[in-house]
């Protein structure tokens, strides 16, 4: 791995983006994601690299979502897996949730080394690969899901889905949390909970409200749940890129 001097200013874009070549070279990560990984960039630049407070919002609640489910599941592609393998194994444990690989292009080949890596970095159990089930509305490869994860979930967290999918997922009356950069992209469009941030600064900061979160009543949470606006949210994340000065 190349050294990147940690006094670098892109030090952690230039991290990613070796985490996301390595992700390619291991097979966990498709060539697809390195476009995805660029344009999450852009959208991070205009955002000033930092967690805005409609997102830290919005990340409180999706923790209070996640506490509230019955069935949370946290959906990983190959650009998630390759960014930040603990942080969802972390957040999994934080919230109770299963984890499940759901990948756009799916091969078999990528299913396994994605859940592979996942074990690796401390996941006990990893969904995906039963690949039991369909999302309605979707054609065949792309509706594939398990019928004990995401089929079943009344939560799920999608990083970076795409639009289809996500629109998919909320018509089968889902709870769906998004995180992806470009608020106007339909997979935020569409959620519940659309975290306009970083995936690399959203997954830890959703892990450490849930733990702050944990013991609060669900009439507390219910809560912390309307009192988020999505609407506002989406509009702050647009309002700060277009402007890109601070919130
Ligand atoms: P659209 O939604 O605009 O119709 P798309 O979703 O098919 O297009 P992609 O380029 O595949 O387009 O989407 C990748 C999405 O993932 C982009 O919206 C990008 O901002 C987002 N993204 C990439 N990396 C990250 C990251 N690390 N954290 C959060 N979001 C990211
Ligand atoms: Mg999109």
């Amino acid at each position: 791995e190349t050294a990147i001097p940690e006094s670098h200013p892109r030090h952690e874009s230039l991290l990613a983006r070796h985490r996301i070549e390595d992700g390619v070279e291991k097979g966990i990560t498709s060539r697809q994601g390195l476009i995805a990984q660029g344009r999450g960039e852009a959208y991070d630049y205009l955002l000033g690299e930092r967690t805005i407070e409609s997102a830290d919002a919005a990340a409180r609640a999706a923790a209070a979502q996640f506490l509230l489910a019955d069935h949370p599941v946290i959906s990983v592609n190959g650009n998630v897996a390759a960014l930040c393998p603990d942080a969802v194994v972390d957040l999994a444990q934080a919230t109770d949730a299963d984890i499940e690989v759901n990948l756009f292009n799916r091969t078999e080949e990528r299913m396994a080394a994605i859940a592979e890596h996942l074990r690796e970095h401390g996941a006990s159990e990893v969904l995906g690969l039963a690949a039991d089930a369909q999302i309605p509305g979707l054609d065949h490869a792309r509706a594939t899901v398990d019928a004990d994860g995401i089929h079943a979930a009344d939560v799920v967290l999608v990083p970076l889905e795409d639009g289809d999918r996500a629109a998919a997922l909320d018509a089968m009356g889902k709870t769906e949390i998004v995180i992806d950069l470009n608020p106007l992209s339909r997979s935020p469009q569409v959620a519940d909970v659309p975290i306009v941030d970083n995936l690399v600064r959203a997954l830890p900061l959703i892990a450490e409200y849930a733990r702050e979160l944990r013991d609060d009543s669900r009439e507390e949470l219910e809560t912390v749940v309307e009192e988020f606006d999505r609407e506002a949210a989406l509009d702050a994340a647009e309002r700060t890129i277009r402007s890109s000065t601070t919130d």
